[in-house]
């Protein structure tokens, strides 16, 4: 008699269990995961023709600034007159008599390529030896100078952000030789009151080694006082013809990349 109600007992629990099991709500599966899943087609990069590695020529989609042949592409920014540096042999060289250059073009975020060469002859010493300077939008320096065997405060030195940001190494040629930047540029943004929403950022890459990385630009350039913040748009491309009384350098093979 035990073992019949035992029996039955164990055939409840087993009912109430089923009757359990099918009041648990079912939700699909999720998909398994395949490999084309997280792979995307679209849009494809646009083709570009990266430069020749022997003559050392720009990519194919690049804003060709300075080609070794003239000046068309710059102009004086005091009169807004022709350029008037000197091109020869495929380089052009500072005309400290005419003053800063800068493009007729005006860009936002970008890419630049430029070549530059100190003259083996040069003499001075610190700020006054080889000094020029590219100035992004118009604006912001990256330090131009020789610093070849050559001291001067770190924060005014080759591939500073001028008196902003030291670079973290000095890899100068020696003078009579090519030094190349490659300067990779994010403009501001501005809120309304004109104070920066987002800062200028540059990386600067001098001769293949990076030395300065991802820098928050704090303002303008200034010689004396600190930077300020000052609203603008897209700008210029601007090679600083410098007053100091050393021998002018040389430029060549000069490219923009908008980004
Ligand atoms: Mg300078």
């Amino acid at each position: 008699m035990k073992r019949i109600i035992s029996v039955s007992a164990l055939s409840l629990l087993a009912i109430a269990s089923v009757a359990a099991q099918e009041n648990v709500k079912k939700y699909p599966e999720p998909e398994k995961m395949r490999p084309g899943m997280s792979e995307f087609w679209t849009p494809q990069p646009k083709i570009v023709t990266p430069g020749d590695i022997a003559t050392n020529s720009a990519p194919s989609d690049a804003i060709v600034l300075f080609d070794g042949t003239n000046l068309d592409a710059w102009k004086n920014p005091q009169t807004g007159g022709p350029a008037e540096w000197n091109v020869h042999d495929g380089v052009m060289t500072v005309d400290k008599s005419k003053g800063d250059i800068e493009t007729k073009d005006n860009f936002d975020s970008f890419q630049l390529h430029l070549e530059w060469m100190v003259p083996e002859n040069i003499t001075g010493s610190g700020q006054l030896r080889g000094n020029s300077g590219v100035y992004l939008q118009g604006m912001y320096e990256v330090q131009i100078l020789d610093c070849f065997e050559n001291e001067t405060y770190v924060n005014g030195m080759t591939g500073s952000i001028y008196k902003q940001k030291a670079p973290t190494a000095n890899v100068m040629r020696k003078p009579g030789e090519w030094n190349v930047y490659d300067i990779i540029y994010t403009s501001p943004v501005f809120n309304e009151d004109g104070t920066y929403k987002t800062h200028p950022k540059v990386t600067v890459i001098q001769n293949g080694c990076v030395i300065v990385n991802d820098f928050d630009i704090q303002g303008t350039t200034e010689y004396i006082g600190f930077p300020r913040v000052e609203k603008h748009g897209a700008g210029p491309i601007l090679l600083q013809s410098h007053g100091d009384p050393s021998e002018p350098i040389s430029f060549r093979n000069i490219w923009l990349r908008p980004l």
